[in-house]
């Protein structure tokens, strides 16, 4: 370990970064369901208004529950500030708002969340931001997207669902050369698994509903990143109001004392299920990095210090035969989201990118015959058997 013996460490930063103590002393994050502040004398209302005295404002850009969520969240990604948003996608929003002006062009990959799709290719080119849309590992086709224009880049990797990568650094080395932002979406892997700023990306996006979270209870997201890039999206959600509930902000704080612990509970269990499905009939391909038959095992390895929680299958048959496996499950929670503590099953090709195009679809590769299961904390044997219930109806 390179690391200075006083530089808190991953789990302590997770535990005690960002902790604001109020002067009653107390012991666990104080909530501050707080608006507005008061202020000592309208001088005083007047020099935090403009800025030449910090302090809070109103919650709609300054709380101190949120901002603890924010420091913490930036302790574990290696970076200098993040912004709290209300949810994953108002962190992309804000991101395209804050840093990009129309006639800039994004390039994104065809592997993408679906909504995250949208947001790029409907709402964004609305307001003159075109996008892009390359496969994903292949850097040679990220090189010939650029275009004078082109501002951003932005990937998922692993990708949701079918856990594509890319190599991080390289992309970094490549958009930098052309003076172009690389924003990462880290949900999958969360700080506890892959440090994106560390490998040369500008900024990392989180939906916070996921796995910082942990147990599926609140809507979030954040942006993090150096302290110029911040601000540019500080100042999105001060004045478009996205901001994250205090609320939200203090169940994301405990969620991320537990975070590493989890996602390693999460990654156990995902790879004991990936490996006992290669081997079912039915299953005609199991994705998910932690398998050595996926193609770009050796690069997870390098830049992923575990493999998440979050894998998909082809069943043969179609659409039909996915959805009788989904159906005949009991354990599952058929829904789509991820990142909880409870496992969920869902047909991607009808649900998170049922809003894609044919032509889209078929470039990110989403088979009627796909399942994401996003593997939970319950006892491993309990899912399978669950799944095994799933391959029987088929
Ligand atoms: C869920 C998700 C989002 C959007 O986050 P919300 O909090 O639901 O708005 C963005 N990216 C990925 C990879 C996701 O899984």
């Amino acid at each position: 370990m390179s690391q200075n013996d006083s530089t808190p460490r991953f789990d302590t930063l997770a535990v005690r970064a960002g902790n604001i103590r109020s002067d009653h002393g107390e012991h666990s994050e104080a909530l501050f369901l707080t608006s507005s502040y008061v202020f000592a004398s309208a001088e005083e209302a007047a020099a935090r208004f403009d800025g030449s005295e910090p302090g809070n404002v109103y919650s709609r850009y300054t709380n101190p529950t949120v901002r603890s969520f924010e420091e913490r969240l930036a302790a574990l990604e290696g970076g200098e500030k993040a912004v709290a948003t209300s949810s994953g996608m108002a962190a992309i929003l804000a991101t395209v708002l804050g840093l990009l002006k129309a006639g800039d062009e994004i390039v994104t990959s065809q592997s993408l969340f679906g909504t995250t799709n949208v947001l790029f290719d409907k709402y964004a080119r609305n307001f003159g931001v075109s996008t892009g849309f390359v496969p994903l590992a292949d850097l040679a086709a990220w090189e010939a997207a650029i275009t004078p224009a082109t501002k951003l880049f932005f990937i998922e990797t692993p990708s949701n669902p079918l856990g594509e990568l890319v190599d991080i650094a390289a992309l970094a080395e490549l958009a930098h050369k052309h003076g172009i932002l690389l924003a990462v979406d880290n949900c999958f892997c969360t700080p506890a698994q892959q440090l994106p700023l560390a490998l040369g990306a500008d900024l990392v996006i989180h939906s916070a509903t996921k796995y910082l979270d942990g147990q599926g209870r609140a809507l979030g997201g954040a942006v993090v990143g150096s302290a110029a890039l911040i601000a540019d999206i500080v100042g999105v959600v001060r004045t478009c109001g996205p901001a994250m509930s205090p609320f939200n902000a203090w169940v994301f704080l405990k969620g991320l004392e537990t975070l590493r612990i989890r996602m390693a509970a999460h990654t156990q269990n995902a790879q004991a299920l990936a490996q006992w499905l290669e081997h079912q009939a039915g299953v005609v391909a199991v994705h998910y990095t932690g398998l050595k038959s996926h193609p770009q095992h050796a690069l997870a390895c390098r830049q992923q210090t575990g493999f998440g929680g979050v894998l998909s299958f082809e069943v043969a048959g179609g659409r039909e035969a996915a959805w009788r496996f989904i159906n005949a499950t009991q354990l599952l929670s058929i829904t789509a989201n991820l990142g909880d503590a409870k496992s969920t099953i869902t047909h991607p090709g009808s649900t998170t990118h049922g809003r894609l195009s044919p032509e889209a679809k078929a470039a990110a590769r989403i088979s009627e015959g796909l399942i994401r299961i996003a593997v939970g904390l319950e006892d491993i044997e309990d899912i399978k058997a669950d799944c095994a219930r799933g391959l029987a109806a088929l």
